[in-house]
């Protein structure tokens, strides 16, 4: 026969229960709370992004880097990308979006769209005679994928489940390139992805005229993190880095390009509104992860 437990015992065995209880739903809570992940891969002189959802969708934003004459170089660069996306456990890409179509934005594109065989393909406004472009649009023909040129305002739930969201920002419609100041970097598609407290401006190759149009245009540029323009060159303005304050800012420029890229004024503007520079060419590719309040930052 069990003796009945005094009172006293019996209420600090309920209390430790409880706590324990409590303890292990936290945990559980955190080890399961939604987060989202981005990767600033390093591609050299080009730009490189993938989104990943909690739901597991991805969007993968540019695949290209600059080749220097260097035919042939797309192929291990494609291959190193992938690699990074496998050990991330990435199996599928389901949306490809073009921010222009500039060999440094999507010259590795149809490699990766034939591993990853994409749902849909967000193209951008500008055309262009580029053999480069030309093979990612015949890739992209003889697949199952659905093609959507980007719209100011389209939106597109990456995981509406947890709230995840982006949106197109710019450019507006019924520029035409080179017939009017915009030029094809200007008129990259610009995209914000929202998640909680944290946003992220994604922005091209956009330079003075896109970036004037876009503090104009009374959007909410203000983000947590910036994928900084058009490499960091120097086109980018105060005013336009002073509206969206970043926290972060990655700059995707390759190590000694001859664009001179980053462009030192770009970089003291951004450390002295108080953001990290991250630069893929000198510290190599960075994963973001974020719960949608916090962030971490690590090096890939
Ligand atoms: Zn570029």
């Amino acid at each position: 026969m069990v003796a009945k437990l005094p009172r006293a015992v019996r209420q600090v065995v309920l209390f430790a229960l409880a706590f324990l209880a409590f303890y292990c739903l936290n945990l559980t809570y955190k080890e399961f709370r939604a987060t989202v992940s981005i990767l600033f891969a390093d591609v050299g002189q080009g730009k490189c992004i993938l989104v990943i959802a909690p739901n597991g969708r991805t969007l993968l934003i540019d695949a290209g880097t600059q080749t220097y004459g260097q035919e042939g170089k797309e192929e291990p660069m494609a291959q190193k990308v992938a690699s990074q996306f496998a050990r991330m456990g990435v199996r599928k890409i389901d949306v490809i979006l073009v921010t222009h179509p500039h060999k440094d934005h999507c010259n590795f594109l149809p490699i990766l769209a034939k591993e990853f065989q994409p749902s849909l393909f967000w193209l951008p406004v500008v055309e262009s005679s580029e053999l480069e472009w030309h093979s990612v649009k015949t890739a992209m023909a003889n697949s199952q994928t659905k093609k959507v040129v980007a719209q100011l305002g389209q939106r597109l739930w990456l995981d509406m489940k947890n709230g995840l969201l982006v949106e197109v920002l710019s450019p507006p419609e019924g520029i035409v390139p080179k017939v009017s100041e915009w030029n094809p970097n200007d008129a990259s598609t610009v995209l914000k992805l929202n998640f909680g407290e944290i946003s992220i401006l994604f922005t091209g190759d956009i330079g003075e005229v896109g970036q004037r149009w876009l503090l104009n245009s009374g959007a909410n540029l203000r983000a947590t993190i910036l994928d900084v323009p058009h490499h960091g060159s120097k086109h980018n303005l105060k005013t336009f880095l002073l509206a969206v304050r970043p926290k972060v800012a990655v700059i995707s420029a390759g190590r000694q390009n001859p664009f001179g890229h980053p462009d030192s004024s770009t970089i003291e503007t951004l450390q002295s509104l108080g953001a990290s520079v991250w630069v893929t060419g000198q510290q190599g590719s960075l994963l973001v992860k974020t719960d949608g309040q916090n962030f971490s930052l690590t090096k890939l």
